[in-house]
């Protein structure tokens, strides 16, 4: 029987994209996965049947490498993180909560900064400049991609289009960041909404009832709509925030008691190593600002 990839679900059909390409194909789902307590998701790589009339039936659901609640994807590999550099600004304790959430889902990661078109020349842009330069450094050096980009300049697109061969996409950001422009000059028939032609039609961009893939030329698919959109801590254990931090694990196993939280503890190797400046403070505070959020958190349910 043939394999695909599930691209959409709607009104209790699933569109199932063969591995070889092709239009989609209408499928049912089986009876069976409800008895199961199964459900079958955008992203499933699934068996699947064609019947007489060009129909088809989802028979199997192949096992899933990841399941994201927000937007419902199975399989998503790479988040890609957008930040703009200018409107709004680079905002690192942002940036810092993204990765959090998305380590926590088990998801890859690009960091892309974009807009940087929109930097102003001479003096007025200095503050700016050094602040993505610095951005770029530190968190390359954690071991994260960064990307440096401007979709209306076309700066970087490339290297995006290639970052995103081979997996499920899917956008992190906040709103008006430049991740549909950002999309829409990758894939071509994508046409994310972008601010412009939301406000002109007196409706939110946050409309999308599904959620659907998109093939990148090049290879990959994109989800249409961007995940992570609420980013509080309530579906974290308070010991999982210190190993979203993945630049901790190098030392957090030095430090002398089990389940440090690397704040007040004696001989806590993080904490030296923060000292030593072999991990950053701005990270540091924010890892600290975070605990403080989800304490408050717990404290109000
Ligand atoms: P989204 O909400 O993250 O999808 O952001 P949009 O793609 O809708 O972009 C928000 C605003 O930023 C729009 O007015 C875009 O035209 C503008 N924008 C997006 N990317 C760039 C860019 O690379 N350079 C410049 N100058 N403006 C951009
Ligand atoms: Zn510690």
């Amino acid at each position: 029987m043939p394999e695909g990839i599930i691209v959409k679900a709607l009104s209790g059909y699933y569109y199932v994209q063969d591995f070889d390409g092709g239009a989609p194909v209408q499928c049912r789902g089986r009876g069976i996965f409800k008895k199961r307590g199964e459900s079958p998701l955008v992203g499933d790589r699934v068996v699947y049947s064609c019947t007489e009339n060009g129909e088809g039936a989802v028979e199997e659901i192949l096992p899933r490498s990841s399941e994201l609640i927000r937007p419902p994807i199975a399989n998503a590999g790479l988040a890609v993180l957008v930040f703009s550099v200018v409107r709004p600004e680079l905002n690192i304790a942002l940036l810092d909560k993204f990765l959090v959430h998305i380590e926590h889902a088990g998801l890859d990661v690009i960091i892309v900064l974009t807009k940087l078109d929109r930097i102003p020349e001479g003096e007025e842009g200095e503050g700016i400049r050094s602040a993505v330069k610095e951005a770029n450094e530190l968190y390359s050096s954690i071991g994260y991609r960064v990307l440096l980009t401007s979709a209306h300049k076309g700066e970087g697109l490339e290297e995006l289009r290639a970052s995103l061969a081979g997996h499920i996409n899917v956008l992190a950001g906040q709103s008006g960041v430049g991740k549909s422009s950002l999309v829409n000059a990758l894939v071509p028939g994508l046409k994310l909404e972008t601010n412009e032609i939301s406000t002109k039609l007196g409706r939110g961009k946050h409309t999308t009832r599904h959620v659907e893939l998109v093939s990148v030329p090049g290879g990959g698919y994109m989800a249409d709509t961007p995940g992570f959109s609420q980013l509080d801590f309530a579906e974290l254990g308070i010991d999982e925030i210190g190993s979203c931090f993945r630049e901790f694990a190098e030392w957090s196993s030095s430090c002398k008691f089990r389940g440090c939280t690397h704040t007040h503890e004696p001989q806590c190797a993080v904490l030296k190593a923060k000292e030593q400046g072999l991990i950053a403070q701005s990270r540091y505070d924010n890892y600290v600002g975070f605990m403080a959020e989800w304490k408050e958190i717990k404290r109000r349910y």
